[in-house]
């Protein structure tokens, strides 16, 4: 029988574990991924208007205005709907503003992809999102991230790749504190958008790393329509 692919969008505040459990859902369910950050570092390679403009914003700060990234999800759908089957996609990064959210609606439907589309929210306190980003180092080779407790201050080099591992300087209580305010006004509309159409789950955030992957997993499971 041919079941319709899944298709997941992951929201969360930094530090709520996002990566992490990105990580897992697509080797453990074997889904095809797009990833809005590795499709505009792709993007900027090519020595074009765009791709220049892409790596200045990147390399400078500044916006990259949505039709940019959104025409790189819809080659990345094209490219994944000419493949075949597959068991499903999941999108990282996406949609933050409400006008993402409702372009990727439209674009869901267009491939056929509509039938079980599932959006979860991991969700922690802003009291929990600061404890833990106050408290993270992060690896420059290869961008694991390690959370520290009071036990284990003095680990200096990266569990995976050896690099030394550093703290990064937005990674204060001041810089978190606008981040999560930035996540507020940015991505706020959207998930109330999901809320209402009844398509947003919520999972708790605040548990192991194991714990929220099944309750993850048994959200998409029990959801069937
Ligand atoms: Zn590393």
């Amino acid at each position: 029988m041919n079941k319709n692919p899944l298709v997941l969008i992951l929201l969360g505040k930094s530090g709520a574990g996002k990566g992490t459990q990105l990580n897992l859902l697509r080797e453990r369910l074997n889904l095809e991924f797009i990833g809005t950050g590795d499709l505009l570092r792709k993007r900027k390679k090519i020595d074009d208007f765009t791709g220049k403009k892409i790596a200045s914003v990147i390399d400078n700060g500044g916006i990259i205005v949505t039709p940019i990234p959104f025409k790189l999800w819809m080659d990345s759908f094209e490219e994944i709907k000419n493949k075949g089957e597959f068991n499903g996609l999941i999108i990282d990064g996406s949609p933050r503003k409400i006008k993402e959210a409702w372009l990727l609606d439209e674009a869901l439907d267009w491939y056929e992809w509509d039938k079980r589309v599932k959006v979860i929210l991991i969700d922690i306190s802003e009291e929990e999102a600061i404890a833990r980003i106050t408290r993270r180092k992060t690896c420059p080779g290869c961008n694991h991230i390690v959370m520290f407790s009071k036990d284990d201050e003095d680990i200096n080099n990266c569990p995976k790749c050896g690099s030394e591992l550093v703290k990064r300087p937005e990674d204060t209580v001041e810089g978190t504190k606008k981040r999560l305010a930035w996540f507020e006004e940015e991505v706020g509309q959207t998930i109330k958008y999901y809320e209402e159409n009844n398509m947003l789950i919520k999972i708790n955030g605040e548990q192991s790393v194991e714990d929220v992957y099944s309750d993850i997993i048994k959200a998409i499971e029990d959801d069937n329509n």
